[in-house]
Formats: structure tokens, C-alpha cells, sequence
């Protein structure tokens, strides 16, 4: 038998540990993992010296917004999967509230196939779901939807078909998650006492950054996230918390979770490693929503993400445009909020794991094989469990190096303000998918698609 690729002499990570061993593959699927040395007598058309490298599984990115089709002037398919390809998530999972959103088989169908006649990288995509669009649930479950995302009551074009006006359709949509099994995801936000406190900071000249954060307390992600973990303990629905950043709130989720609730807990690389206090500088450049917190509360969440509380680390991609972080440093409301994140997620994590914040096994848990679990894509997806695809990033914990903006892929450099010129230490050295090498040291090796696949349940 031949085998298309030997990558050896690296150590495989996994959750359960990290051994070192040799990755067969063939036919763009791990073939066999064997002992360090024994495929010495096989057939091999390439050998890969990984010594030094720890092999893990391609990031599966549960929150990745790529404006196309209608808002390419954010992200577009081919600059964001190349952001993915060279960053090292090699699944980004498409948020649907593109324009028009994604709110039925129809449109989830047109979405994929535009992606496949562009893509870097093999995709999978999330339904949108809203009190307009409950009956559509089904039927993008039977198109490939790996999961949903829903609002609560803020409307913008891209979200049309995507609200949700109150605890009424909240109710009806994870009444319909339970019914197809998949997940939703919400943005827990109050809206109601943010606009309060937004107003109020306006009425008092305060439209600075740090207005910002103080609009939008940690309370307000508690207050919203409430209705929906009472909803899902009710409905049996299979709730998904996007881009959590307080402690507290997620220590109401655990409650509810260890009551047998469905309570999925994503948090982003920018809440454990970017607090308000090392980024005011930046202004319009570190605004998320939610905020990015205190430093005590960043600790907190480490905590959290160690404990096992948080279950999934997702980017939350979403470069901004020059005009609307212009526009933000006059007065922050009416600024624009993001920042890309698919091309730093692994250096600005890994070298948390140098400084003892957590372990490799637990990120690629977090970030790779849990994902996977969760969007019903695993094993193929999220390991290198033999059968998987062959997509691995090999990565050298040693390594330090400058992030620079001016290298990425996204299509909006200037918003990874917040990165650039950052020290790091672990860096992605090569990244492939189902076998093929995509990417060394965060510069694409290629210069066309490979044909990208839509990853379905
Ligand atoms: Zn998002």
C-alpha cells in the first residue's frame, strides 16, 4: 500500500494527551497512526520531518461571519477563507446574516454553492432562525445547516428572518431546535438596558470608548442570557451561548447545565487574552460586543475555560470597515464593532499554554474536536482519529514572532489593529487540509482553491 504523506517524528495532540507518533495518510484521510519510526519500510510519496511539532487536528470554527453575498466590503469568500487556510482553522462554520440572511434551504443551498466555486477551505454553514423564519428551521436541517443563529429584537438588514421579538418566538425557535436537534446560537445582550445606559452616557457628553464598555455591563449578558437558558430547560432546545464574557452569566449556565439543560459556552480568544485595560489605546479598534472586560474578569474567565464551564472557543471573525472605526473614534455608538480573528487565534492562544493559562489538550478540545461534536461533524472533522481528514496544523510551541496586520489575508487589515506589532510565542508552521499543505508560517502555498467541500452532518 502507498501512502500519499508521512508526517513524522512530531507529537500528536489530542484531548485525552499528547504522544509522539507518526500520521499516514492517504486519499486525503488519516490512514494510521503509528509508533514513532515503524513506517519506515512503507511506501511513501512524501515524508514530512514534523520533529519538534506538535500535530493537531485544524480548528473548527463555530463563529465566522464572511459578509458575501452583500456585505463584501467586511470580508469576502476568497479573502476570508484565505484569512481560514493560513490561520489554521481549516472548518470556519459561516454565520448566515449575510444579505439577504440565510433563513431557508433555498438560500442555504445558494450560499454553499457560491462558497464552493470560491473557497480556500472546506466550510460548513449555519441556518438562520427567527420568529419569521420558524418554519424554515426543518427544512435547513434537512439542507446541511450544522446549526442556527437567532437575535433578540435588533434589527438590521442582515438580519432580517433572524430575530426574535421576544420570549414568544424565542420559545417557538428552540421549541423547533429540540424537534431537528441542532443547536441555536444567541447573543445575550439586554438590548433594552443598553440602549438605557447608551442614552444616558449620550445625555452626558459621553461618547468615548470606555462609554462604550460602561453601557454595556456584564449585568446585560447575564439579564439576557436568563430567558433563554428558562426557555431551553422548558423546551428541551439545544441553546448555544455566543461569545460569553462574564463570569457570571456563565456560572447561571453551569446551574442550569448540571439540571440537565442543553447549554452549549463559547467564548473568544479576544476575552482571555485583551482586556479594557491594555487596549482603551485602540478605541474603535478593540470594540466587541459584548466589551472586552476587566482584567479580574479575563482571569475569571480562565478559570471557566479550565473548569470546563466554557466548552468551546470560537473566533467570532468579523473585520470591520475603515469608515466605521473612523467614525468610532469621534463618538464610539456610531462606530463599528469587530475585528478579524481567524489568522491570530492560534498564536495568541498557544502562547497561553507556554504560560501555564491552560492546556494544549484542553484547546484543542475547545477549539477543534468539541466544535466538531457540536455541529454533528465529528470524527471527520475536529481529529485525526484514523478516517478523519487529513487536516492538520503543525505547530511550534518555541517559536516567537511579531504579528504584523500587513501580512493578513483579511480583507480589512486595519482592524486587526488590536494585533499588530503583538509579541507571540507558538506559531502555526504548516497547515493542510484533507492531506494537502495549504499553508507555511501563515503565507498561503497556494494560489488557487483545492476544491473546497461543505462539510454536512
Ligand atoms: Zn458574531
Amino acid at each position: 500500500m502507498t501512502f500519499d504523506l508521512l508526517v513524522s517524528n512530531g507529537s500528536l495532540v489530542s484531548p485525552d494527551g499528547i504522544r509522539e507518533a507518526d500520521v499516514l495518510v492517504r486519499d486525503g484521510k488519516v490512514a494510521a497512526i503509528v509508533a514513532p519510526g515503524t513506517a519506515e519500510g512503507f511506501e511513501v510519496r512524501e515524508t514530512v520531518d514534523a520533529a519538534g511539532m506538535m500535530i493537531l487536528p485544524g480548528m473548527v470554527d463555530l463563529h465566522v461571519h464572511i459578509g458575501e453575498p452583500g456585505k463584501e466590503q467586511k470580508e469576502d469568500i476568497i479573502t476570508g477563507t484565505k484569512a481560514a487556510a493560513a490561520g489554521g482553522v481549516t472548518t470556519p462554520v459561516i454565520m448566515p446574516n449575510c444579505v439577504p440572511p440565510v433563513n431557508s434551504a433555498e438560500r442555504l443551498q445558494a450560499r454553499a454553492e457560491l462558497f464552493e466555486s470560491k473557497s480556500f477551505i472546506d466550510f460548513a454553514l449555519l441556518g438562520g432562525a427567527g420568529g419569521e423564519s420558524v418554519d424554515q428551521i426543518a427544512e435547513q436541517a434537512d439542507a446541511g445547516a450544522v446549526g442556527y443563529k437567532s437575535y433578540v429584537g435588533s434589527y438590521r438588514e442582515e438580519r432580517k428572518g433572524l430575530i426574535c421579538q421576544g420570549t414568544g418566538d424565542i420559545y417557538r425557535v428552540l421549541e423547533k431546535s429540540a424537534e431537528v436537534d441542532r443547536f441555536i446560537g444567541y447573543h445575550c445582550e439586554d438590548r433594552d438596558t443598553s440602549t438605557l445606559l447608551r442614552n444616558r452616557m449620550i445625555e452626558a457628553g459621553r461618547v468615548d470608548f470606555r462609554a462604550y464598555h460602561e453601557s454595556r455591563p456584564e449585568f446585560t449578558e447575564s439579564l439576557a442570557t436568563v430567558p433563554l437558558l428558562e426557555i431551553a430547560r422548558e423546551t428541551g432546545g439545544r441553546l448555544y451561548l455566543v461569545h460569553m464574557s462574564s463570569p457570571w452569566a456563565l456560572d447561571i449556565a453551569d446551574l442550569y447545565r448540571e439540571n440537565g439543560t442543553d447549554v452549549t459556552i463559547e467564548t473568544c480568544p479576544h476575552y482571555l487574552t485583551f482586556n479594557d485595560e491594555d487596549t482603551a489605546r485602540l478605541g474603535p479598534y478593540a470594540q466587541v460586543a459584548p466589551p472586552l472586560r476587566s482584567p479580574e474578569t479575563m482571569e475569571c474567565m480562565w478559570d471557566l475555560v479550565n473548569d470546563g464551564t466554557i466548552d468551546i472557543i470560537g473566533t467570532d471573525h468579523a473585520p470591520g470597515i475603515p469608515e466605521e472605526k473612523e467614525r468610532g473614534k469621534k463618538n464610539i455608538f456610531e462606530g463599528g464593532g469587530g475585528l478579524p480573528a481567524m489568522e491570530t487565534v492560534w498564536p495568541t492562544l498557544l502562547g497561553e499554554v507556554s504560560r501555564k493559562k491552560t492546556t494544549l489538550e484542553n484547546l484543542v478540545w475547545l477549539m477543534c474536536e468539541h466544535p466538531a461534536r457540536v455541529a454533528d461533524i465529528f470524527p471527520r472533522k475536529g481529529s485525526l482519529l484514523p478516517g478523519a481528514d487529513a487536516d492538520m496544523v503543525l505547530v511550534d510551541l518555541e517559536e516567537t514572532y511579531t504579528l504584523a496586520a500587513e501580512d493578513m489575508y483579511t480583507k480589512n487589515q486595519d482592524s486587526a489593529k488590536i494585533f499588530d506589532g503583538m509579541k507571540v510565542q507558538g506559531r502555526v508552521k504548516r497547515v493542510y487540509q484533507r492531506g494537502q499543505l495549504l499553508a507555511r508560517d501563515g503565507r498561503l502555498v497556494i494560489d488557487q482553491p483545492i476544491g473546497a467541500q461543505w462539510i454536512r452532518p
